[in-house]
């Protein structure tokens, strides 16, 4: 895959990138390793102040960067926008609480007499440089949430990001260094997914994250365990949404068209797959196309844009498989289903229902504006029909029954359960996944903590 950016709006190519050359990976490998052995020294109150700094640099240029993550994956620019704020958000919340999060901890003091110790002290230490391998999705985002906790826990970042949004790579990199992160502290390498095992090798690299597809998490999670590395995955999804008779079911098929088509629904932690009780299922449905019908599909560049086009070629030519399949065997199309015409990579929202164990997209994450609707009759077929995808990222629970929330919470395979809302991350909230959607926590404290050496200090 060329490493550029092409406009997914018409499919134009507005720049081409070099990869960069083995002694330029080389440079700056033993960049980030001299800038690691001084800037993990530095105090937290130092760290704090520059991530503030890029935090107010990443504010001030709120629009032209989400124009350039507009004009490089389609998503639409009001969303961009929002997803520039929600970064500068996290990067505050970190400045704000990674001392606390970090601070040493004492034992119980019968556990450190226990051991014959005067003292014992748990303290967080930096690993090193981390390589995280990002997608282009929510191209700012995906690697704010790694850099953030990163910076502050005193590590260096080597980020390689999806070939397609080289643009909002280098912004990223220009920002930390306008921000005055010593140099090496965060650095871009414009490098192909084939580069990523060299770099991972390297012993200057201490470990990986990886947010994307299961094969690239499979890919770096093994060579990572090949070269003893810890590896954080966050990978596929294909939430469930469920909906229960005594939700509020407007509410709930207001906010499923939003939990669907969010990033024109090429989110990890969409909900993809809708299981409704039959006793509320005409109605859910009904409200629920009726949204997804309404939706503005167009220019992404335009304020009322709801749905952009897919980020790139081939993602639109898997969905649209993944919907071709189902309707050959037999799923029911209530909206969509048939892309327009004409340039951009366009693909409406569609709603499918009918659908059974045999089709792909029973399994398989749909990567766009495209929904399953699965009737079920009870609580019991509910958490089975959830629970029944490989993967495990987040679920959505809609009811008022509080017994329903406790079966729920303690059955659903997934990382984090919603209840009466869409999942959205938070910076002071753990995430991650279960199953086949990855390990490991991203934000937090769980997710400062990821990369950390925690070590124990006990004086005798
Ligand atoms: P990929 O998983 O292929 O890309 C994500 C990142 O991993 C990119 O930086 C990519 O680099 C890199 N990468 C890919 N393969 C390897 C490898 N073997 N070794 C090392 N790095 C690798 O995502 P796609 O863009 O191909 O999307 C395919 C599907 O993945 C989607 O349809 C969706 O199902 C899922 N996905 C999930 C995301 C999430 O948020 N969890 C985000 C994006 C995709 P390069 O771009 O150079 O190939």
């Amino acid at each position: 895959m060329p490493i550029a950016t092409v406009n997914p709006a018409n499919g134009e190519t507005i720049k081409n990138y070099d990869a960069l050359s083995e002694e330029e990976i080389e440079r700056r490998l033993a960049t980030a390793e001299s800038t690691f052995r001084t800037y993990r020294t530095s105090s937290f109150d130092e760290r704090a102040r520059l991530l503030r700094r890029a935090a107010g640099l990443l504010d001030e240029d709120t629009e032209s960067v989400a124009r350039v993550m507009t004009t490089e994956m389609g998503k639409p620019v009001r969303q961009a926008r929002a997803e520039a704020a929600k970064c500068a958000k996290a990067m505050r919340w970190y400045a704000d609480h990674a001392a606390e999060l970090l601070a040493d901890e004492e034992p119980d003091e019968s556990d450190v007499k226990d051991s014959g110790a005067l003292r014992v002290l748990v303290r967080y230490r930096p690993l090193g440089p981390v390589l995280a391998v990002m997608p282009w999705n929510f191209p700012l985002w995906q690697v704010i949430r790694f850099a953030a906790p990163a910076l502050m826990a005193g590590n260096v970042g080597l980020l390689k990001h999806a070939s397609n949004v080289p643009g909002t790579a280098l912004y990223l990199e220009d920002l930390f260094h306008r921000a005055g992160f010593p140099e090496g502290c965060f650095q871009t390498l414009l490098i192909g997914s084939g580069a990523v095992e060299r770099v991972l090798r390297d012993p200057r690299v201490r470990a990986a994250t990886l947010t994307g597809s299961e094969p690239a998490g499979r890919s770096v999670a093994s060579v990572a365990g090949d070269a003893v590395k810890k590896t954080v995955l966050e990978l596929g999804g294909s939430d469930p949404y469920i909906v229960m008779p005594s939700a509020d079911i407007d509410r709930a098929a207001r906010i499923a068209v939003i939990a669907r088509v969010q990033n024109t629904g090429q989110s990890c932690i969409a909900a993809k797959r809708f299981i409704v009780h039959t006793d509320v299922f005409d109605a859910f449905t009904e409200g629920f196309t009726e949204g997804m019908k309404a939706l503005k599909v167009g220019d992404p560049m335009e304020e009322e844009t709801d749905i952009g086009p897919l980020a790139g070629k081939q993602g639109r030519r898997d969905l649209e498989e993944l919907v071709v399949d189902a309707v050959e065997s037999g799923a029911t199309v209530l909206c969509g289903g048939v892309r327009a015409e004409g340039p951009g990579w366009y693909y409406p929202p569609t709603v499918l229902t009918d659908v059974t164990p045999e089709m792909r997209i029973h399994h398989e994450e749909a990567f766009g504006p495209v929904a399953t609707l699965y009737r079920v009759a009870d609580l019991d077929e509910a958490v089975a029909a959830a629970n029944d995808s490989p993967f495990g990222l987040s679920s959505n629970v809609w009811t008022r029954d509080g017994t329903e929330v406790d079966r729920f919470v303690r059955d659903l395979e997934a990382g984090s359960v919603y209840v009466n809302g869409m999942t959205a991350s938070h910076p002071a909230f753990p995430f991650g996944g279960a199953k086949r959607s990855g390990y490991g926590r991203e934000l937090s404290g769980h997710g400062i903590r990821e990369f950390c050496n925690i070590t124990t200090v006990w004086h005798g």
